[in-house]
């Protein structure tokens, strides 16, 4: 890339703004833990059903996504095409099996603030607009050549590799709870997840979407991609960090040799 901006006022005002929301992030998140999960349903305000609050708080990003992409300059070109793809699998997991797939604790029904699908509301469609216009158009490098380009190739492979990780510590997570409900009924809320990347660090799950964004960076070599990746570091290391402290206080036997979010180092 020769300079940061594309040329578009319009969209290179948004990056701006979205870029500015990053440290935004990091300085509101060093004072508060993001209300859903295991530090939501306690203040006041309005709460909803974990399924429903992470449903709201990702669909704008594949609507906007795909509103925005078919504006492009040429959203048919196979590299755009590959990209939509990409898009298409993350956020059909994300926002619709994901949610579909969670086992809600008997009890625990109203434990994602709404709030948090509010602030999420402020990132998901800058996410999913700049992301679209970028790769259907205004990214000026990605032709038929990129295809081989190792930036591409790199990228693509890292994505995987996070994908693949989050669907397996996803799955780790969500079979500590029985399929059936009723069966839920006396068990604990939470377990020690154990297995896969589990073995290593308590925020596996956090670490394959770090891991899948770093690759999206990658293989865009755009600061959309930086934007994604920069906004979920800022709101992943303070909960893997919140996360870490919770489950060694609340399980006497936790592995001590457990890290928070990358093996062997942190
Ligand atoms: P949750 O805390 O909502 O956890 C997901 C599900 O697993 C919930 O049903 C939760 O139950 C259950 N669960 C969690 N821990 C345990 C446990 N020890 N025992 C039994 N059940 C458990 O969401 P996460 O914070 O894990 O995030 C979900 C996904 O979203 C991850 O893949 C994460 O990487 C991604 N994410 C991405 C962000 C970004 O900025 N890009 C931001 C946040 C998340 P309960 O609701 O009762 O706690």
């Amino acid at each position: 890339m020769k300079a940061w901006y594309t040329g578009d006022p319009v969209y290179d005002t948004i990056l701006a703004g979205a870029l500015a929301l990053i440290p935004l992030t990091v300085a509101g998140l060093f004072f508060m833990e993001t209300p859903y999960g295991r530090f939501g349903g306690k203040g006041k305000g309005l709460h909803v059903s974990p399924r429903l609050g992470w449903f709201l708080m990702e669909l704008p990003a594949p609507l906007t996504f795909l509103f925005f992409y078919f504006r492009g300059g040429h959203p048919y070109a196979p590299i755009s095409l590959a990209f939509l793809g990409l898009w298409c699998l993350h956020y059909a997991y994300r926002t619709f099996t994901f949610p579909a797939l969670m086992r809600v604790a008997p009890g625990y029904r109203s434990t994602f603030s709404f709030f948090v699908v509010a602030s999420g509301w402020l990132v998901t469609p800058m996410h999913g607009y700049l992301s679209a216009s970028f790769v259907s158009g205004l990214g000026r490098h990605l032709d038929a050549s990129w295809f081989t380009d190792a930036r591409f190739l790199a990228g693509l492979f890292v994505y995987l590799v996070g994908f693949g990780i989050i669907l397996h510590s996803d799955s780790v997570l969500r079979q500590l709870r029985p399929k059936d409900p009723s069966k839920a009924a006396g068990l604990p809320r939470y377990q020690t997840p154990r297995g896969g990347l589990f073995r290593f660090v308590t925020n596996a799950q956090f670490l394959g979407e770090l891991t899948a964004w770093t690759g999206f960076a990658l293989a865009t070599w755009s600061l959309p991609g930086v934007f994604i990746l920069g906004i979920s570091a800022a709101n992943l290391i303070p909960r893997a960090l919140a996360n870490h402290r919770w489950y060694r206080s609340a399980f006497p036997d936790y592995p001590r040799e457990r890290k928070v979010l990358i093996p062997f180092v942190f």
